[in-house]
């Protein structure tokens, strides 16, 4: 597959040295995906279109909610055509008969007991038809090219590999993904290097998240509450956005002015 190759936002957010630069890169892409669809994108008809039918999963709508500034029109104008056009689709699905054809309606065949067995949750139109978020979609899309411009310098600079071998690494997802990809984008020594640098950032990040997690927690302790912190101030939202991609505290990268 080829990717849309862009090198300065990955030099960028290395330079954030966080715990994870795809990640740092991931939410500014989130926060300006979020902006562009409440803003000139609400009238978009092409914009309109997508988010007719794929609407936007509970996250992204708090996000689009708590949108500084706010455009509660342009929520509430997207949330109504999106609504327009999922109400015939959920009426038929709702409608339609149980498998066995008799009055047991697929509404009825939804809500009943039988229907909280995960096979029959499984097979629901519900999650077809409301389990899906545009935003979220986007944002695989740009993070796997975000991950193959990271591949792209990793195999063409040396001074990002040097640069990237110093830094903090990737978060757990991120080092998967990258590892699943550098085996289609990379190949012999590039390829193996990459692996074996990637592999250890992570593991010494851990060590390191670890002790730095622990003396965060016995800062707790009245008898160490005159020692320094070093550098466990943010030792709980550095070990959580490390293993499961950022999602706490202050946001890794600021928007361009
Ligand atoms: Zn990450
Ligand atoms: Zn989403």
């Amino acid at each position: 597959m080829k990717y849309h190759i862009d090198t300065i936002p990955i030099w960028d957010a290395l330079h954030t040295n966080s715990e994870c630069p795809l990640c740092a890169l991931r939410r500014k892409t989130e926060r300006l995906l979020i902006a562009r669809n409440l803003g000139a994108a609400v009238m978009s008809p092409d914009t309109r279109l997508k988010v007719n039918e794929k609407g936007f999963c509970p996250h992204h709508q708090v996000m689009l909610y708590n949108q500084p500034g706010g455009n509660r029109l342009g929520h509430g104008l997207m949330m109504l055509s999106h609504l327009q056009t999922l109400r015939p689709k959920l009426e038929r699905a709702l409608n339609k008969p149980g498998q066995s054809g008799h009055a047991r309606t697929g509404l009825a065949r939804m809500f009943s007991r039988a229907g909280n067995n995960q096979a029959e949750q499984a097979r629901s139109p519900l999650s077809d038809l409301a389990g899906s978020c545009l935003i979220c979609d986007e944002l695989r899309v740009q993070s796997r090219r975000q991950a193959a411009s990271l591949l792209h310098l990793w195999k063409t600079d040396k001074a990002f590999r040097d640069a990237f071998a110093r830094s903090k690494g990737l978060c757990l997802s991120h080092t998967e993904l990258t590892i699943a990809m550098a085996d289609e984008l990379l190949a012999g020594n590039t390829l193996e290097t990459y692996i074996k640098t990637a592999r250890a950032l992570l593991s010494e990040s851990l060590a390191r998240l670890e002790e730095e997690l622990n003396w965060f927690t016995q800062k707790f302790d009245y008898r160490n509450a005159q020692k320094p912190w070093g550098d466990s101030k943010d030792a709980l939202e550095r070990t959580v956005n490390k293993l499961r991609g950022w999602c706490l505290g202050s946001e890794p990268m600021q928007d361009e002015p």
